[in-house]
């Protein structure tokens, strides 16, 4: 089969900005050095541009996992265009598909399927899926937005000021303009291009499935520190309307936390979480279907099998109770009546379900 058409600019954009960060970057530094100024700005854009894509572009407009007051979504449109990924219209509309057809290798636009390359960049430099490239149906809650289609028009400008222009003018001040273009400008474009990218790349391959093994997601937090707290895409995959990726709090994600931080300031509002039952109730089902591929063939098969049943049913039934009893707590508190008693069997039953789950760990320990 003939292979689709490539598509020049970006390979070209690529190849040049990857070659620039790779030859340029160090051989100004070596010849004329960098100083603090460009540093800080390096990093200070990466983040900007960085987050523009994960807060806004990807939990914010793709998944709608909470609402954001206008200027936020300014700052994302002008960060987004500084991190060179397409519009937000154009992103949204390709990781809705991403989503909702997962893997599929005729369908998702980096099905990880396809391999790394592919996922990684690959399915940027051909037109494998010229067709749609101009079908927004998908997205057209964002086409009321008037910051998304103001960024969608005059995109090809704001890219070109935020990436040059910006830099550019950042170096003026500093009185070094080439060196704020190489640093800020051109080093910290390849590399948050390159880790972006790993989250449809490396995020499909590498790290555990807690919650699903229904696709290819991953969870990773190697690979959340690279991608601002999108390594856990395993639980993203599952649960993609959580504004969090990283529901602990010692999982690294900064995109929560700025969302977090938009919220207690009034920006964000409407923050979406998945009711802590259901993930319970995924990871469970997942420690279950793994235990099982593991006893199957063992000579006393059957006979674990049943007590794992067994055990898997009962834990289920204990957090239910345990989730069901949390949340008349929870509304009797609000409606401000008593709740003494609730509160005790609120306790009861959370005791009932730590040691329930202690002998489940241990059953399935057993198999690991
Ligand atoms: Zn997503
Ligand atoms: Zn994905």
């Amino acid at each position: 089969m003939k292979k689709p058409p490539l598509i020049w600019t970006n390979i070209l954009l690529f190849a040049i900005t990857f070659l620039g960060a790779a030859i340029l970057v160090p051989w100004y530094g070596i010849t004329y050095g960098y100083g603090i100024a460009e540093w800080v700005a390096f990093v200070a854009l990466a983040f900007a541009s960085g987050l523009s894509i994960t807060a806004g572009y990807h939990r914010l407009w793709s998944h709608r996992t909470y609402k954001s007051h206008w200027s936020m979504r300014l700052l994302f449109a002008l960060g987004g265009a500084l991190a060179l990924q397409n519009s937000a219209l154009h992103w949204s509309s390709d990781h809705r598909i991403h989503h909702k057809h997962v893997d599929d290798n005729d369908k998702d636009p980096y099905s990880a399927n396809m391999g790394f390359w592919y996922s990684h960049i690959g399915w940027m430099l051909r037109e494998y899926q010229a067709q749609r490239y101009h079908d927004y149906k998908n997205v057209r809650d964002l086409q009321n937005d008037k910051i998304v289609m103001w960024q969608h028009k005059h995109y090809l400008s704001l890219m070109l000021i935020m990436n040059i222009g910006l830099p550019a003018l950042l170096g003026w001040l500093n009185g070094d303009i080439w060196a704020m273009l190489l640093m800020a400008g051109l080093l910290r474009l390849v590399v948050v291009h390159h880790c972006t990218f790993f989250i449809n790349s490396l995020a499909h391959i590498w790290g555990k499935q807690p919650y699903t093994d229904k696709n290819t997601a991953r969870d990773n937090g190697i690979l959340a520190v690279f991608t601002y707290g999108e390594g856990y895409h395993n639980f993203h995959h599952i649960f993609e309307n959580d504004y969090r990726n990283g529901i602990h709090w010692w999982q690294y994600d900064p995109t929560k936390w700025l969302i977090n931080m938009m919220a207690w300031t009034g920006l964000a509002t409407q923050l979406r979480v998945t009711p802590q039952e259901r993930i319970e109730r995924a990871k469970l089902q997942m420690q279950l279907t793994r235990t099982r591929n593991k006893v199957e063939h063992l000579a006393n098969g059957e006979e674990i099998l049943e007590k794992l049943h067994d055990e898997y049913e009962l834990l289920k039934t204990h957090i239910s109770d345990y989730y069901q009893a949390h949340k008349e707590l929870l509304d009797a508190k609000r409606q401000k009546l008593t709740h003494n008693q609730l509160m005790l069997r609120v306790e009861q039953l959370k005791q009932d379900l730590l040691m329930r789950k202690r002998n489940w760990k241990l059953l399935t320990a057993n198999y690991a």
